[in-house]
């Protein structure tokens, strides 16, 4: 089967599975890289409304040459681009602000550099997200991401941290979370990177030189020694034992005491981080 017929049909599978529609509004959550390049094109491509979030992180020539191809790309879309500068934002880049984390006492310093950004950018997205009245964040997490990510919390002991997984985030439903979609939950990285190649799309293959998660690394390695119907597979077993994981989540929600975001504790994940550094 020709690629592009084949990536499109796994994206629409999933579109239609999260029941989008042509007038919801959804924000792209940019990064410069292949997979949310590719989220955004296609999602174009198909007559989503779609606008274009990108935080610029900070970290140096990578993240100008990141910004630069989020801004190449909503040009040639022709969609609204919102840019987060974090230095601005936040008073420092994310090198800054991750090594302050790290280096604090209370055991954050254990904290590998991708699990710190990560929880700070999610909280920007879902934040920047409500104040634009989207209806969905979409992001680029592909089947390895989330094949990855499933056996990672398998081999943690973990299997609750998946209860957020799937092509949609399921959480409890709440006013102030804005619901994220994967587009591209059953495509293979290497289907992205050939799609986003062939098409010649703006994108920064380069990993980010902070992504030093030794532990993810180990586990993409051992992926990249499995057939695609054995990483299908993977997936395949999550959605089976989705509904037992579903039933171990933490359902109670409140309202973050100093930022007013959706937390599972008095103070979210970003506070609590961010509180590290001016203890
Ligand atoms: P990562 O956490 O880097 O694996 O990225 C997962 C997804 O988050 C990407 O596919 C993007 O959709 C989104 N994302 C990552 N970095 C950024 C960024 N700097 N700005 C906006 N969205 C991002
Ligand atoms: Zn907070």
């Amino acid at each position: 089967m020709k690629l592009s017929i084949k990536v499109e049909s796994q994206i629409k599978k999933t579109l239609k599975q999260v029941h989008l529609k042509k007038t919801d509004k959804i924000l792209v959550a940019l990064s410069g890289g292949k997979d949310s390049t590719t989220v955004a094109y296609t999602l174009h491509k198909l007559g989503y409304k779609i606008s274009g979030f990108h935080i610029d992180l900070k970290i140096g020539k990578y993240s100008e040459d990141c910004r630069e191809a989020v801004e190449k790309l909503c040009d040639d879309l022709g969609i609204n681009l919102y840019i987060y500068d974090i230095k601005k934002e936040m008073g420092a880049g994310m090198c800054y602000l991750r090594s302050g984390i790290q280096s604090a006492s209370c055991g954050a310093g254990q904290l590998k550099n991708c699990a710190i950004c990560g929880v700070l950018k999610k909280s920007i997205m879902n934040q920047q997200a409500r104040k634009l009245k989207t209806k969905y964040v979409a992001t680029g997490h592909n089947l390895d991401d989330e094949a990855q990510t499933f056996l990672m919390n398998i081999m943690k002991g973990a299997p609750k941290l998946s209860a957020n997984s799937g092509p949609i985030t399921k959480n409890i439903s709440d006013k102030k979370f804005v619901p994220r979609i994967k587009p591209l939950f059953y495509v293979l990285e290497d289907d992205v990177r050939e799609y986003s190649q062939k098409l010649n799309l703006p994108v920064v293959y380069e990993k980010c030189p902070c992504a030093l998660d030794s532990y993810r690394i180990q586990i993409r390695k051992f992926l990249n020694t499995l057939s695609e119907k054995q990483k299908r597979n993977i997936l395949k077993n999550f959605d089976l034992v989705y509904p037992r994981i579903e039933k171990l989540k933490d359902l109670k929600l409140q309202y973050c005491e100093s930022c007013g975001e959706p937390s599972r504790n008095k103070l979210c994940k970003k506070c609590s981080l961010i509180s590290f550094m001016r203890n």
